[in-house]
């Protein structure tokens, strides 16, 4: 019987206290380890009873309002977060940050274990509409694995919430122990920047020390299947304004000798990119890490859809002979996010404009520095005989130089790429792949961008995707949601990670 898609807040409200109710008591955790099919068999047994409590308990937390400025609301998030992880017996507070939202932190010791991993989402949600329709599943009742919740964060990132405090509650009734000892950080800032988050890193580095991190965030491949995410690019942002005359001049009567910004700015962008993507830019790729054996191979084992999303997107060729998407992304990228400039069409004028205006993203990827890209780009802009500005150059500034160009770059971070053949990476998919019908595809890199650096900066240490949502999940838009059945999929997941981890982790395994 198939739920509905949309989840009222305030009828969720008051069905809670009966869910609450129904919390189990633990039981002494067996010690040896549990194969992989037998934990996520258990954990579906767990889930298939739970469907209609979990669908409950999950909406109950979408409808607290989670704009990381809104300090009222993300405070009573971090609240109900906190409560919900005590429930199940793991020792949860807020940690406070240097002015920023505070974040919630957990831990649940395992008795004997030898490692400890940190679990990380984020409570916050972008800004957008919020959820509206009426109708839940009754106490017991099944949920379709087809249907969907929409509602701001149901995808990024609270599903990643309740499929771990979930996973704790399967694992729990089935007297399976976790296999390491959990951390949980879930951060109250991430859709609004995470500014705050390397002072709260700094602030609290002993209380989150760790062997590795697990970040729970993004969506699953476009096949749909599950992915482990070795890595995400880092970004940067630049906006370059090219200079003509003080007024616009007429194209006849001073064509051939006023510069015209329109061009410089076309020229300049292709001096530092050609048609197929190639940075050049000098320099450019002299940090670029090499793509490993173990990655290489991983990039041929994935699914190719890249014919099919081409036919979708209409393209005859993409760039690079077509050379595949896979390994486009763990290559750096200068995206043109768009130029303005003079008019066109019915706006268009016989006359040569003022200034020219181009917004640039730089995606990077594992070795490159954000400041080592800065200076290499500036010194390209110089070597095309530009003289940079920051703000717009006055007079005695324009007349000093036949040239000028004003660059602005937003904050940026830098990639990362844990390499797929160290113990903790192997340990991770082998656990995330035990028993699994469906193993989840192993992805060097994401072409997005995660401040995961900043982690590997300040902690020292390795972080690994692993993403539960649709990828059709309209994050950051209108009706974001979550489709149940990657719900139920990812709390198996995260079960399986947390119950076998710990036994798949070996150091014979250092290549
Ligand atoms: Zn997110």
């Amino acid at each position: 019987m198939s739920i509905t898609r949309y989840v009222s807040a305030a009828l969720i409200g008051a069905m809670w206290s009966a869910a609450e109710a129904a919390a189990q008591q633990p039981a002494a955790p067996s010690r040896g380890a549990v194969q992989g099919a037998a934990v996520r068999t258990a954990t579906r047994k767990y889930r298939e009873a739970h469907e209609a409590d979990i669908a409950r308990e999950f909406a109950d937390l979408l409808a607290i309002p989670n704009v990381a400025s809104d300090s009222v609301n993300i405070r009573r998030n971090t609240a109900t977060v906190i409560e919900l992880l005590r429930r199940r017996g793991v020792s949860a507070r807020a940690l406070e940050g240097d002015g920023g939202p505070p974040a919630v932190y957990g831990e649940l010791r395992t008795p004997g274990a030898a490692r400890t991993v940190v679990f990380y989402a984020h409570c916050d949600g972008s800004l957008a509409a919020g959820a509206k329709v009426i109708s839940t599943p009754a106490p017991g009742q099944r949920v379709n694995g087809e249907s969907r919740i929409y509602a701001r964060s149901a995808s990024d990132d609270k599903a990643a919430i309740i499929a771990m405090l979930s996973a704790l509650d399967a694992l729990r009734s089935a007297n399976i122990a976790p296999s390491v000892n959990l951390k949980f950080f879930f951060e109250g800032e991430e859709e609004a920047g995470s500014s705050h988050l390397r002072r709260m890193l700094e602030t609290h580095a002993d209380l989150l020390r760790a062997d590795a991190w697990v970040f729970c965030d993004g969506p699953v491949h476009q096949s749909g299947r599950q992915q482990v995410v070795f890595g995400a690019r880092g970004v940067m942002g630049l906006e370059l304004t090219t200079y003509g005359p003080t007024r616009a001049l007429h194209s006849g009567h001073y064509g051939n000798w006023a510069p015209n910004p329109a061009v410089l700015m076309a020229t300049l962008i292709a001096s530092m990119r050609d048609d197929d993507g190639r940075i050049t830019i000098a320099h450019f790729a002299d940090d670029v890490r090499p793509i490993s054996a173990a990655e290489r191979a991983a990039l041929g084992a994935l699914p190719m859809s890249d014919t099919t999303l081409r036919k979708t997107l209409e393209m005859g060729a993409t760039e690079a002979n077509n050379a595949p998407l896979a390994e486009r992304i763990m290559l750096p990228a200068l995206n043109v996010r768009g130029i303005k400039v003079g008019g066109v069409r019915e706006l268009a004028a016989n006359a040569i404009p003022t200034e020219a205006s181009a917004s640039i993203d730089f995606r990077l990827v594992p070795d490159q520095k954000p400041e080592r890209v800065r200076e290499l780009v500036e010194t390209h802009l110089r070597s095309r005989g530009y003289y940079i500005v920051r703000d717009t150059p006055d007079s005695a500034t324009r007349m000093a130089h036949p040239k000028i160009v004003r660059a602005e770059w937003e904050g940026g971070y830098a990639a990362t790429r844990a390499p797929m053949d160290i113990p903790f990476s192997r340990a991770l998919l082998a656990a995330a792949s035990a028993g699994a019908t469906n193993p989840p595809l192993a992805v060097p890199m994401l072409g997005g961008s995660l401040p995961t650096s900043t982690f590997e900066q300040v902690l020292g240490v390795r972080l690994v995707v692993l993403p539960i949502a649709n990828y059709d999940n309209n994050q950051h838009a209108a009706n974001e949601n979550i489709r149940m059945q990657n719900l139920w999929d990812g709390i198996e997941l995260f079960a399986a990670v947390m119950a076998r981890v710990g036994h798949e982790w070996k150091e014979s395994t250092v290549p």
